[in-house]
């Protein structure tokens, strides 16, 4: 039977990702997916500056950039009785050009290596899978199924096989990835529950939704609209978004189908005039591709895994997708669980880091899952009153009302430094208590913090380097301001536990500040571990940070 360090079943953005961290760390992995490619549908729009951060540290966050919107498209987002009709308000957010430059500048809040990317999943995917499948321990399998898997004493069995049932063939690996989505049966056979609010009703973004991606070159020219990255409507008949998918008429419209609609029978006619009647005007366009799905969800598992099987992304947590923040979750999911399991799997870390995959990342859910259902409470709960499309005075001062409180919606959902950058994990069986006052959780402000548990603060050197390329794919020792102790016996333990440690010496004096501390130790995931005054007791710090106290 042939044999790998790691299964991993389901290659949307959690699988590509854990497979890219886990063979960059030498693990060899097994991935496989249903579908024949990666997804066709946009799916998720936005990527997270977190997230960017990430895709930096492995090196592809310009290639991601690169693709999705042109580089000098807006991305803000507007909102209209209909397309065709009345533009009610708009949030202005700058291109992609212009952001990749004034990340450089911002401070405070922003203070970042990489700016958000309004980018549809679609153009994601493939450049993780050429990044996963350019490694040379990674073999990547589309058109192709884990059918079922048996937890054996020092593994896992997964039986494979093609998508259509032939080639069956026996698996075996010290791990198995559960990366299978919202459907996941690796969830299931594990006996593990979605807890959390399902099917939330709600006017907008909280029922059954319906997805049409559609081809319409003509359409801001025939309604006038300026160009946006996010386009909704807010009418009381048909309320959908519509995301700007490449710049020349693609577009990912959603709307929420009515009581008497019936997903089962819409066809592309029916799909089209769900789009004419949020334009306000018949419009030529085609559609590519349409599909429903449920608003409403903010679903989190009880358990994460346990001893050889681990879920992830969607197979873990649902989301309303407001806030954009469902893949997003899903590729932080992979950046916590791979460089622990590729420690464990080294023989570098106890069984305790495991553990602490499920205690930081289900909190994160549970943080996450509640930013986007209070998002969706704001936008969806706001009903549109009659009259609002009236010509006149009133009709005027009712789309003046809405317009005030949906822009004002809008800098709540769409600038969220707190939500991207604010995940701490507090509590952690792998983490020190926090050694001060711990920020307060805030969707739109963030505050740098050297506290461990959190995201290390960020700064920009004078030759144009941000902090984080200096990092090491690894662990990272920072020595802080001119004077700060040398560190030796945590190195010296580093070296004798096998890791893969940087050291760097920063003598600028803010950045001391910054941290809090001279000595700082930052992890694989880029989340601070320790910081300290000096290394006594380097052993039992190791210890407590690989799960072997
Ligand atoms: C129409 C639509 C719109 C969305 N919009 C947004 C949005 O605006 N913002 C946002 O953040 N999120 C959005 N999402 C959600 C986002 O797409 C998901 O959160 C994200 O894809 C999760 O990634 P994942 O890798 O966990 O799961 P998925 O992307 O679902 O990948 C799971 C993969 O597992 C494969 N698979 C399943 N079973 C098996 C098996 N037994 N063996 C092998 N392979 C298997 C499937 O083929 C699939 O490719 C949207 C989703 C949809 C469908």
């Amino acid at each position: 039977m042939k044999t790998v360090d790691v299964v991993i079943a389901g290659g949307g953005p959690f699988g590509l990702m854990a497979a890219i961290e886990l063979g960059r760390r030498g693990v060899s992995v097994a991935l496989f997916d249903a579908k024949p490619e990666t997804a066709f549908n946009p799916q998720a729009n936005a990527t997270q500056a977190r997230t960017m951060e990430y895709f930096r540290r492995l090196g592809f966050a310009d290639e991601i950039r690169a693709q999705g919107l042109p580089r000098d498209f807006p991305t803000d987002i507007a909102y209209f009785t209909r397309y065709g009709t009345h533009e009610l308000g708009r949030f202005r957010l700058p291109a992609s050009r212009d952001a990749a430059n004034m990340v450089r500048n911002n401070d405070g809040s922003w203070s970042a290596a990489e700016a958000p990317h309004r980018i549809s999943q679609k153009y994601v995917e493939p450049v993780l899978r050429r990044q996963a499948e350019d490694l040379p321990n990674v073999s990547v399998r589309f058109s192709s199924l884990v059918q079922d898997y048996r937890e054996t004493a020092d593994g896992v069995t997964c039986q494979v096989s093609n998508s259509d049932g032939s080639d069956p063939q026996a698996l075996s690996a010290r791990i198995l990835i559960g990366a299978d989505g919202s459907r996941s049966f690796i969830r299931k056979k594990q006996g593990y529950a979605l807890d959390g609010d399902y099917g939330t009703r709600r006017h907008f973004m909280g029922g059954r939704m319906y997805a049409v991606y559609l081809r319409c070159p003509e359409f801001y020219a025939r309604t006038g609209v300026d160009p946006a990255w996010m386009h909704w409507t807010f009418n009381p008949d048909r309320r959908a978004l519509m995301a700007a998918v490449d710049g020349q008429g693609d577009f990912a419209f959603h709307t929420q189908l009515l009581e008497d609609e019936d997903e089962e029978a819409i066809n592309d006619e029916d799909a089209k005039g769900f789009f004419h009647q949020s334009c306000g005007m018949q419009i030529d366009c085609e559609v590519l591709d349409h599909m429903g799905w449920t608003a409403g969800h903010a679903l989190v598992a009880n358990r994460f895994g346990a001893a050889r099987v681990w879920i992830g992304g969607d197979a873990a947590h649902l989301f309303t997708p407001t806030g954009g923040l469902g893949y997003n979750t899903a590729v932080e999911d992979a950046v916590n669980l791979s460089w622990k399991l590729a420690a464990w799997l080294k023989g570098q870390a106890g069984d305790a880091l495991l553990h602490s995959y499920e205690v930081e990342r289900r909190k994160s859910a549970l943080r996450n899952t509640g930013y986007a259902r209070q998002f969706a409470d704001s936008v969806g709960n706001f009903v549109p009153q009659d009259g609002i499309e009236d010509t006149g005075e009133a009709g005027d001062a009712l789309r003046a009302a809405a317009g005030a409180y949906l822009t004002d919606h809008a800098r709540r959902e769409f600038n969220i430094p707190g939500v991207t950058f604010g995940t701490r994990y507090d509590g952690s069986p792998v983490l020190p208590a926090p050694d001060g006052p711990v920020p307060a959780d805030q969707a739109n402000r963030y505050e740098p913090s050297g506290l461990p548990g959190g995201r290390p603060p960020h700064w920009w050197f004078d030759d144009g380097t941000s902090l984080f390329d200096r990092f090491g794919l690894d662990w990272t020792l920072l020595r802080l301001g001119g004077d700060a102790p040398e560190g030796a016996a945590l190195i010296a333990q580093a070296a004798k536990r096998g890791l893969d440690l940087t050291v760097l010496d920063l003598g600028e004096p803010r950045l001391h500040a910054l941290y809090g501390a001279p000595l700082v130790l930052v992890r694989p995931d880029q989340i601070i571990g320790w910081r300290g005054q000096d290394d006594t007791g380097a052993p039992a710090i190791w210890d407590l940070l690989l799960g072997l106290g």
